[in-house]
């Protein structure tokens, strides 16, 4: 089960839980929620990719 169904009922805690982290996919980005493809989700400011995303 992957980390996205199981946030069914905690879905914007998820995005909580990851805001303001330090981004796994690039160097000294902060991770901040917003959108990203229309969908709610926690997306690094630096490189725009989406650690969180829920659909
Ligand atoms: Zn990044």
């Amino acid at each position: 089960m992957s980390v996205i169904e199981q946030a069914e009922d905690g879905r914007e805690a998820l995005l909580e839980a990851v805001d303001g982290r330090e981004c796994e996919y690039c160097d000294g980005g902060t991770v901040e929620i917003g959108t990203y493809k229309d969908n709610r989700a926690a997306v690094c400011e630096e490189c725009g990719s989406p650690v969180v995303q829920l659909y």
